[in-house]
């Protein structure tokens, strides 16, 4: 039967091309070339008219008989298709292997997109190799088609014998062999009859039962595979019949024959078979069962892997193969989905990535309306595409693609949270500062604690509503308490960081208002030396010198003072919700502080200079003035000289008074360790750091209390003592030359 001649071909698949068709797919496409060999241009042909992505809504026929019996012709008329004919003149086979075409007809009526396969016929003459062909296609054909339309001559029917009926008994053969492993889908098919030529004289009913009767003898012939012994004719098929006048004969009769055909060609439900069989149908022939749901954007490559197989003799497997074509076609739709996914995402990911990188992470506005969009949308089109196959490995690719992308949406939703965390810690400290310092410049009266609180709360707010924002409803991934917990706790850390330096700067405050307070008050105390009659209105009592009692004064003045302190800080401290420990620390730090500012007003009061000059002052005050306070004239008879050696015993006694800063009745240092007390608990090394030692207090210092509260050592007291001396002998040699001044003159 290979009377194939020409081979125009290069490329071994497009063997007829140059006879039946062109690129632009004019003639349709050869599914399968005389070779055997499958056409991958098939899914170009079903992109080029539009039936790719038509889902379900396509139809698939397959014509079957004979060669010459006018198929090829017939299908052209009914479908305003081009598949070549045979020409009048030549009488050969034109049509090789198998064609496809889509319905050109723009009859009112036709469902969609109708695809139409033109078999290869068998030449009645020629048998053997042919009815390979024959099996292979009309497997095929079965494991794609709804429709099975077979030529037939009227003077064939009867003749049981006839080439038609060896066709017929392989598609049963065929038929039972594919769907044995496919009971579940339970496919149904159409066979139409289409009688050729028919003359009229017997009736359609007649023709339709005598085939009948024949179909039914081929089954009942028929070795059936164990299981289906018992299985009848019509748990497969159904059956229509038209008759067609003869087309050279009675061209007019016909045309309209074909025209009324035309209309059947239409979505039909089961209640109207009883029309179809019998041939007066009014309703359509595509019912919903024929179809092999294979969706059109798969279904070139199912239609290559149902014909690799065949050709190959493997078994056909239908389910698997429709497993097998949902995993390639799932992935590929997923990947298609997946690009416009990245078109979204992609650039989001690019701006988190490098504001992180940057170290300046950015809260990306809208973030989480792009990703719900994003994902619904990359979702929804796998979905449309996707839904149509394999229910199992649907769901297991659906799976699949929205841990892909939720990977990295989570990432995404991450990254958000980390920026809002960031941003929000960073906003939090600046308003906090900022409001702290617009409250110093307006007055000293602004509540921290207040400032720290509406902050904070306005820090809580801007977090959640971007977390909520880029929140997606119904993942349990997309929430952000956790985050919100840790948010909480560093601004609650930096609210404690805020507070101590806030707490440090009042401290500073109250310090510089000890500072003041000491130097006016200790001042004066060191400023009543001078008068020789004690200070600040202290009273006198016996013969003890007022002097005497100066350390106790400034330890009192001291004490009192650093108490008003400590109620200050204590107070305002509190406002601003420090803890007791740290309040504690505070005044701690504060009496440490209060001490060497005491200590250093101390000693700018006994620089040897300012000392030397109180001494002087207190001595003369002794010897220039009685006890009355009235200024002595020298003369000669008076003792200059008893006065002047009282004066100065006097003053020298405050010399080792000075020197130490003792009790005046016990001789006891102040009580500075008890009073500073231990350090607290909750002192850090930070509270600490900035302190002066203080010894005695201050254990390692290796400084006694006694030490700390020395003012004058011992070689500068004698020197401030042969100071004094010259100072007080020059007053004498001065009073003493007054006194015989006076009396010379
Ligand atoms: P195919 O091989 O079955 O596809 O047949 P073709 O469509 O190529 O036609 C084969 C021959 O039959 C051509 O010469 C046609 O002119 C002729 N032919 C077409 N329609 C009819 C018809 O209705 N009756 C008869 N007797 N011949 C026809
Ligand atoms: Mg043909």
């Amino acid at each position: 039967a290979n009377t194939a001649p020409e081979k125009m071909s290069i490329n071994g698949h497009f063997a007829s091309a140059g006879q039946n068709g062109h690129a632009d797919f004019e003639n349709g496409v050869q599914v399968v070339d005389e070779d055997k060999e499958f056409n991958p241009d098939l899914s170009k042909y079903l992109q080029h008219t539009g039936v790719s992505h038509a889902g379900f809504n396509y139809h698939l026929i397959s014509v079957f008989g004979s060669q010459s019996t006018g198929k090829s012709t017939l299908l052209n008329a009914l479908f305003q298709t081009d598949f070549s004919v045979m020409s009048e003149a030549e009488r050969r086979q034109t049509t090789k292997g198998i064609w496809l075409a889509k319905n050109k007809s723009s009859a009112s009526g036709m469902a969609d997109n109708i695809l139409v396969m033109d078999v290869e016929g068998t030449d009645g003459r020629e048998r053997g190799e042919d009815q390979d062909f024959e099996r292979k296609s009309s497997l095929f054909a079965l494991a794609t088609s709804e429709v099975l339309m077979v030529n037939i001559w009227e003077h064939q029917v009867g003749l049981y014998q006839g080439a038609n009926m060896g066709l017929l008994k392989t598609v049963f053969e065929v038929n039972l062999q594919l769907f044995l492993k496919d009971k579940k889908s339970a496919s149904r098919s159409l066979l139409y009859f289409v009688i050729r030529d028919f003359l009229g004289t017997t009736p359609l009913q007649n023709l339709r039962n005598t085939l009948m009767q024949d179909l039914g003898r081929i089954w009942t012939s028929l070795s059936k595979p164990p299981g289906l012994e018992k299985s009848s004719i019509d748990d497969y098929f159904d059956f229509a019949f038209t008759a067609l006048p003869h087309k050279l004969y009675q061209p007019e009769q016909f045309k309209a024959e074909v025209v009324k055909m035309s209309t059947r060609f239409k979505d039909g439900h089961r209640d109207r078979r009883r029309d179809a069989i019998l041939g007066e149908f009014e309703g359509g022939i595509f019912l919903p069962e024929y179809h092999r749901r294979i969706p059109a954007d798969g279904f070139s490559h199912y239609a290559e892997g149902i014909w690799d197989q065949i050709v190959n003799n493997k078994d056909l497997d239908l389910p698997t193969q429709q497993e097998l074509l949902a995993q390639f076609r799932c992935d590929e739709i997923m990947r298609e989905v997946i690009v416009a996914f990245d078109e979204a995402i992609t650039p989001l990911e690019t701006q988190q990535g490098d504001a992180a990188r940057s170290g300046r992470p950015e809260v990306i506005a809208g973030l989480g309306v792009a990703m719900k969009g994003a994902r619904a949308s990359t979702i929804k089109n796998f979905e449309t595409e996707a839904s149509r196959y394999h229910k199992g490995v649907y769901q297991r690719k659906r799976t699949e693609l929205e841990s892909k992308i939720d990977s990295r949406l989570k990432a995404l939703f991450a990254g958000q949270l980390s920026a809002a965390h960031k941003d929000g810690v960073q906003q939090f400290s600046d308003a906090v500062s900022g409001a702290v310092k617009a409250g110093q410049k307006k007055g000293a009266s602004y509540d921290f604690a207040e400032i720290v609180k509406e902050q904070k709360k306005i820090a809580l707010q801007k977090f959640e509503s971007h977390g909520k924002e880029a929140m997606i409803e119904g993942l349990p991934w997309s929430n952000y308490k956790q985050e919100l917990t840790l948010y909480q706790k560093d601004l609650d850390k930096i609210s404690g960081q805020l507070r101590r330096d806030e707490m440090r700067r009042l401290a500073t405050r109250v310090e510089r208002w000890v500072r003041s307070k000491l130097n006016d008050s200790i001042g004066i105390e060191f400023n009543a030396l001078g008068s020789g009659r004690g200070g600040s209105g202290a009273p006198e009592h016996g013969d003890k010198p007022v002097e005497a009692g100066i350390w106790d004064r400034i330890w009192g003045l001291f004490v009192n003072t650093v108490r008003e302190a400590e109620k200050r800080f204590g107070d305002r401290a509190a406002s601003f919700d420090a803890s007791a420990e740290e309040v504690e620390v505070g005044i701690w730090r504060l009496r440490r502080k209060s001490w060497a500012v005491l200590r250093s007003k101390i000693d700018e009061e006994m620089m040897e200079g300012n000392l030397l000059l109180k001494l002087r002052e207190n001595f003369e005050d002794k010897f220039r003035y009685d006890e009355a306070g009235v200024p002595r004239i020298w003369r000669p008879t008076d003792d200059i000289e008893g006065i002047y050696t009282k004066a100065r015993e006097s003053t020298l006694t405050l010399i080792p008074l000075l020197s130490r800063f003792r009790h005046s009745e016990t001789g006891a240092p102040p009580p500075l360790d008890r009073w500073i007390g231990p350090t607290p608990a909750a002192a850090t090394p930070a509270d600490e750091e900035d302190l002066t030692p203080i010894g005695g207090v201050d254990e390692e210092e290796g400084k006694s209390l006694e030490e700390e509260t020395t003012i004058l050592n011992e070689a500068k007291r004698q020197d401030l003592t042969v100071r004094f001396k010259k100072a007080a002998d020059g007053v004498y040699v001065e009073a003493k030359r007054s006194a015989i001044g006076g009396m010379t003159q």
